[in-house]
């Protein structure tokens, strides 16, 4: 199975839209995000792609810009503006910064590729810095308006995947991996053990295993409003406030937003992917369809238990009062007769299997006399901790439910 860090990253955050990117490759809408940061990336790229150490000047930096410059994605010129005198602002800040220091990378866009549990992993580097002692750093551009907190960048499968790439283009392992975010102008540098190798390594196997296995179970998020399958999607397509959401950030379709592939690491859209969009959209008015008709149902049935109970009881007492077991209607007879409910004596149960060794075979925990302790005001909070920390999942298993009674309730 072939994966790169950003598909692994979409996994991460919807099992369902990597389906819908990297399986099914359906088209995704132009972002003036994604354009913004890869004509930042080329124009640094352009800047360090020399054989001297003799720095182009900033005014030959911005020009790169402009020329690099995509324009994919801008709702309006003022935007696109408004972003491109940003980017002249960040190089800007980039060149005053590193242009002390600067000196020929080892490599820019350094493309690698890992094999490992069966998976290739692919990606690129932007820029590999080498000391003169040898020690090597890598660095990954981000443009990013802020940094995300640390409990990410500490989770965050990009820079292990980096650390072991470095490992196998250069034999050492990077003495820093660095993430220079632009925006803010800050770097956060860090170095990976081998724990934290290991720990990513299956953190990748077990994501393979899921795809591999057609795990593609939709996972809300934050960034649903940014998401480019909303409209298709089985947990927002009916969900006027959320898709309201996508149109304001241009992920509705009929808007201005032409098809088009985005990302450099997105895989291109298959010939006959528009074609499938539409159809998703059609099924997506269908299950529109089939929820109504599930509620429907749901009331007919409710209806109808309420009604058999009342029968059943009429039934019941007529033949108590009339001493019959059966009665007969126009389309066959009910026939009544006694059902024997038993229970064992616990007490005896015990006193007869204990000695034999045999008691342990068959106690087991009773659920509802379990909830009763923990809801019996008489428990100690200590009790119900104890016994909270012997919960364990076992299985997870799915059920409907009509969402305006749960926001009741
Ligand atoms: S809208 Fe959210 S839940 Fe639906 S596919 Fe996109 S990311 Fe996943």
């Amino acid at each position: 199975m072939k994966l790169s860090y950003s598909a692994i990253s979409t996994y991460q955050k919807c099992p369902l839209s990597y389906k819908y990117s990297y399986v099914d490759r359906l088209p995704t809408k132009p972002s003036h995000y994604l354009s913004f940061g890869n004509s930042i990336h080329s124009a640094l790229e352009f800047f360090y792609r020399v054989d001297k150490p003799e720095p182009y000047s900033l005014e030959e930096l911005l020009g790169e810009l402009d020329r690099v410059w995509l324009t994919e994605g801008y709702e309006s010129e003022t935007l696109e503006q408004e972003y491109k005198t940003k980017g002249q602002a960040i190089l800007s800040q980039f060149y005053s910064d590193n242009l002390p220091s600067f000196a020929v990378p080892l490599a820019i866009e350094k493309r690698f590729y890992l094999d490992f549990d069966g998976v290739t992993l692919s990606g690129v580097i932007d820029r590999v810095d080498q000391e003169e002692n040898g020690d090597i750093e890598i660095i990954d551009y981000k443009t990013n308006a802020k940094l995300p907190p640390k409990s990410k960048l500490n989770t965050d499968l990009q820079l292990p995947i980096y650390h072991m790439a470095a490992e196998k283009l250069y034999g050492v392992a990077p003495k820093k991996l660095t993430l220079y975010f632009l925006v803010p102008n800050e770097k956060v540098s860090t170095r990976k053990t081998k724990t934290d190798i290991t720990k990513a390594q299956a953190t990748i196997h077990s994501v393979a295993k899921n795809i591999s296995d057609k795990k593609f179970t939709p996972f809300k998020n934050p960034l649903c409003p940014w998401c480019d399958f909303i409209e298709i999607c089985p947990l927002h397509a009916n969900d006027p406030v959320m898709l309201a959401k996508a149109a304001k950030n241009g992920k509705i379709s009929g808007s201005k937003t032409a098809v088009t592939s985005t990302a450099k690491t997105t895989t291109p859209p298959a010939p006959n992917s528009v074609n499938a969009l539409d159809e998703l959209k059609k099924s997506a008015t269908k299950i529109e369809k089939v929820v109504d008709d599930y509620f429907e149902l749901v009331e007919q049935i409710n209806t109808g238990r309420a009604r058999l109970a009342g029968l059943q009881r009429i039934i019941h007492d007529y033949c108590e009062a009339n001493s019959v077991t059966s009665i007969k209607g126009a389309r066959g007879s009910v026939g009544r007769q006694p059902r024997r409910t038993t229970h064992y004596n616990v007490e005896k149960l015990r006193a007869l299997l204990e000695p034999r060794g045999l008691w342990d075979n068959i106690i087991d925990v009773n659920s509802r006399l379990l909830k009763e302790l923990l809801d019996d005001p008489a428990s100690q909070d200590e009790l119900r901790k104890l016994i909270g920390t012997a919960k364990e999942v076992e299985e997870i298993s799915y059920v409907l439910y009509k969402k305006d009674e749960l926001a009741e309730g």
